[in-house]
């Protein structure tokens, strides 16, 4: 999940907050009164998130990817994690290794 950056629209106010939020959730902050001042109302800092956003995505994709793996992949890694012949640290290994 992206981060997001909110801050206070109150010049006098340095508030600043951050929350991982899923994209369509991103404006629930929006509109808040801040909790600092209890005058200012909270906005969401564009240019920075969204930037941060892109090379996190980027970034981390492929890992991403591969730590949670779906589909076919999955069931197979599954079915070898669950497998009597599998041994216990090569269970945990799998469990860790693929998110299973
Ligand atoms: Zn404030």
């Amino acid at each position: 999940m992206p981060l997001y950056e909110y801050y206070c629209d109150n010049e006098k106010c340095t508030e600043v907050v951050e929350e991982l939020l899923p994209t369509y959730k991103r404006d629930t902050l929006v509109g808040h009164v801040c909790t600092q001042c209890d005058t200012g109302k909270l906005l969401r800092k564009v240019s920075m998130s969204h930037a941060q956003d892109l090379d996190f995505t980027a970034k981390s994709k492929t890992d991403r990817e591969l730590r949670n793996p779906t589909g076919e992949f999955r069931e197979v890694m599954q079915r070898m994690k669950d497998s009597p012949t599998v041994d216990r640290a090569s269970r945990k290994n799998l469990e860790s290794k693929y998110n299973i």
